[in-house]
């Protein structure tokens, strides 16, 4: 469910033309539907309506801090991985309470900034984390809330790059020993356990892997229960699947409906980490086609957008559906013929490309086309490769136009370099 669709034969956002935006503008840039991501956050927090939880959006997906702002608004916590994430966040007016902190590399002064913000829990990854966070909150005069993620070893079948919980991913404890290292973090100072973690990996388009990790974490808090600690939540992570292409992922109401029953005799607060799922088809990137490289064996349009500004696609070689935003109708209302053509930007890699071997309707230079999809792990994966300046975030609201984020300049890109001998 997204609200970009043609009207009149012109791409929409909301009640927007999508062509006024890129006048407004330029091209590239991101443009994100409120309605989309109100609707997305409230389908999927409404779904574990049946249990006391947080529904605590992955910032890395999309990091915007309007983005951040309207879904705290909206009652949102956030799960953050870095010190530039809780600065964000706390810029955007989320509480402390509602963040909760992942990641495999934390650092001294991202834990104490995490625990000067007092956030809800530090979800923790290893033993010498554990160490290090004892000892920071010891210095603050604080005890920090943590809960261990757990490596449940399940194989979410996803993408390799994407998958987080399986053995020999680099996250969590393993669940097989983890009982002891939950009773030696419990016998120290500085520390609370509060809860379970776990997060198994991302674009996940099945039930059975959030199910069986589900049941482990339960029979993990029973008999923690049984050894005395008084756990009283579990982080269920994130990583439901969203549509790229053909396959049909589980809804959010599908996934409680599989979870909930599980989770509602054990009496714990749960929190669920979603990020993909509430920005993915909330946002789409828009590029211009430069010109049409027709090869005898193979075409190319060229567009101005690039690797750098959409990674998913040279990084993963992730699927999305790229349509013209202006409706593939020509003046007398017949479809425009066909190209079959390998979309690509300007970046002098060849690994650089939006698409390969896709057939659309054949289009002009200078026509704009909507790559769909693009509202998480597209912004804010992107970089500035080959001196390429950031792309404008714009988000509409019904019929107005907010730009979130400007483009970039050429200034922006050497604003921090200095020449030693001048
Ligand atoms: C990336 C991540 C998420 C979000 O994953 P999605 O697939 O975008 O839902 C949630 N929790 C943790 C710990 C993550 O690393």
């Amino acid at each position: 469910m997204h609200h970009f669709e043609y009207h009149h034969g012109e791409l929409r956002c909301e009640g927007v033309e999508i062509r006024d935006i890129a006048r407004q503008v330029g091209t590239p840039f991101y443009l994100y539907s409120q309605a989309t991501l109100t609707r997305h956050y409230t389908v999927f927090d409404g779904a574990f309506a049946a249990l006391p939880h947080l529904t605590a959006f992955a910032v890395k997906a999309c990091s915007n801090i309007a983005i951040l702002s309207l879904l705290g608004r909206l009652g949102a916590g956030a799960d953050i991985v870095s010190g530039g994430e809780l600065f964000r966040v706390l810029r955007a007016g989320i509480p402390g309470e509602r963040i909760v902190f992942s990641g495999v590399g934390k650092t001294e002064p991202e834990v104490a900034a995490a625990l000067r913000a007092g956030i809800r829990m530090f979800s923790v990854e290893s033993g010498p984390e554990l160490t290090m966070i004892n000892r920071v909150a010891g210095e603050l005069g604080l005890r920090a809330p943590v809960a261990l993620r757990v490596n449940p070893d399940v194989d979410p079948q996803t993408h390799p790059y994407i998958s987080t919980g399986l053995k020999e991913n680099k996250f969590g404890f393993p669940v097989k020993g983890v009982e002891e290292v939950f009773l030696k973090a419990a016998a120290m100072p500085h520390i609370r356990v509060i809860g379970v973690h776990q997060h198994i990996g991302s674009q996940i388009t099945q039930i059975p892997p959030f199910v069986e990790a589900v049941e482990r974490a339960a029979e993990l808090i029973r008999s923690l229960r049984a050894a005395g600690l008084a756990i009283e939540c579990l982080d269920i992570g994130g990583g439901i699947g969203i549509p790229y292409e053909d396959t049909q992922p589980p809804s959010p109401e599908q996934l409680a409906e599989a979870v909930v029953p599980i989770l509602a005799s054990l009496g714990v607060h749960i929190i669920t980490e979603p990020g993909r799922v509430i920005a993915g088809n909330a946002g789409v990137f828009v590029t211009r086609v430069l010109r049409t490289k027709e090869h005898t064996d193979k075409n190319f349009l060229v567009v101005d957008g690039a690797m750098n500004d959409l990674m998913r696609p040279s990084l993963y070689n992730a699927y999305h559906k790229i349509i013209p935003v202006r409706e593939p109708l020509d003046s007398q209302g017949v479809l425009r013929k066909d190209i079959l053509a390998d979309v690509v930007g300007p970046i002098c890699e060849s690994g650089d490309f939006l698409a390969r071997n896709r057939t659309l309707p054949r289009p002009e230079e200078g026509e704009l086309l909507a790559v769909m999809s693009a509202g998480a792990y597209g912004f804010s994966m992107s970089s500035t490769y080959n001196s390429r300046p950031r792309v404008p975030e714009v988000l509409v609201d019904g019929t107005t136009v907010h730009v979130i984020r400007t483009r970039e300049t050429y200034e922006d890109l050497v604003a921090r370099e200095v020449i030693p001998w001048q």
